[in-house]
């Protein structure tokens, strides 16, 4: 079933022949709340507005998907590609096109989104090691322990290495959610190397026969060249021990901070191997069309994505549940 499909099913109400389909959804639905709203109102304020489609209403459009945080270019390539489909609908009044903008935003949003894999790439055999790395205060350490939670209810052994050596405190919090999760958490001591509790951490878990090592890092980008020192070094401990590992290195992103995000993001990719992203607090912003400018200008697969505080609030992403929620209202019944 098609994107444009799925969206059309979710605005119309028909069931889902999967439970746990629908329950993800839920989710999504919630945690897009504020996102959609807002989106929504906006892009129905939009459609009220205009009496007819001019060159004010592409303009307007424009600011209003700009102001929704799809990006600068993004915001432009909709614009111009609606253009073009106005002429040829010969459409006059917004509302005729309302549909046609959403059917163009998924479709574009589709479009590059091919080839993107968003399952992490977890090992069937032996240890998986996923590096989290990002500024501070963007939710790495939350997620480790949310993710940690969800491996652990599965039947996997977890570890969890405090990396982060940088303040006492970030030890401290990595163990508190190593305690929720009920997960083992390996750490040194406060100011100490973070690369040696890294080594230990996977003697650790090669002595236990572990099957997912989380490694919590640093953030501080103050000193940016000694972060990504800092991060090399802890790679290359991680491979004179396992050469395939790290087997994903994600880029925590703050959702809220939009475009500032995306600066943090071409910034890690630049100096990293990031294999994707973990976008936080989805549940805090107005602002979901981060979503879209993620997709067009970097190129990196949302991997998870954080909808609240609680351990539970973590889930994979998934595009369709994404942009069902995104678009879900938006739609005029034919
Ligand atoms: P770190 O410095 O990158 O390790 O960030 P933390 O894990 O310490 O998180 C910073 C703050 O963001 C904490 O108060 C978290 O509770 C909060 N946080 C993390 N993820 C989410 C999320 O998905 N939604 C919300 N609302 N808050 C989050
Ligand atoms: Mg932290």
């Amino acid at each position: 079933m098609g994107f444009f499909d799925k969206i059309k099913r979710a605005f119309t109400g028909e069931e889902t022949p999967e439970e746990t389909e629908v329950q993800v959804q839920e989710k999504y639905d919630k945690g897009l709340e504020k996102t959609r709203k807002t989106f929504g109102e906006r892009m129905n304020e939009l459609f009220a507005n205009f009496r007819t489609v001019d060159e004010d209403f592409f303009e307007e459009l424009e600011e209003t998907l700009i102001g929704a945080d799809v990006g600068f270019e993004t915001a432009i390539k909709i614009t111009e590609s609606l253009r073009q489909e106005v002429k040829l609908r010969n459409a006059k009044k917004p509302a005729e096109i309302q549909n046609a903008i959403i059917e163009k935003l998924v479709e574009l949003y589709e479009q590059e989104g091919i080839d993107e894999v968003n399952e992490l790439n977890i090992q069937e055999d032996g240890l998986t090691v996923i590096l989290f790395v990002g500024v501070n205060g963007v939710g790495k350490t939350t997620s480790i322990g949310k993710l940690a939670h969800q491996y652990k209810l599965e039947g996997k052994k977890v570890l969890l290495a405090a990396a982060d050596t940088f303040r006492a405190g970030a030890i401290d919090q990595l163990v508190v959610w190593g305690e929720r999760a009920e997960v083992e958490v390996v750490r040194g001591k406060a100011g100490g190397d973070p690369a040696a509790v890294v080594y230990d951490a996977i003697e650790k878990a090669k002595e236990q026969e572990a099957d997912i090592l989380l490694v919590d890092t640093a953030g501080r980008l103050q000193n940016k060249v000694n972060l990504m020192n800092e991060l090399e070094k802890i790679k290359r401990v991680i491979q004179r021990e396992l050469p395939e590992a790290p087997h994903e290195i994600l880029l925590v992103l703050d959702a809220t901070t939009g475009q500032n995000a995306m600066v943090q993001a071409k910034q890690f990719k630049e100096t990293t191997d990031v294999t994707g992203l973990v976008l936080t607090k989805l549940d805090g912003t107005a602002k979901g069309g981060i979503v879209l400018a993620i997709r067009n200008e970097l190129h990196l697969p949302v991997k998870l994505v954080g909808l609240g505080e609680g351990i539970d609030d973590l889930e994979p992403f998934d595009p369709n549940d994404f942009v069902i929620g995104l678009f879900k209202g938006l739609l005029k019944e034919a």
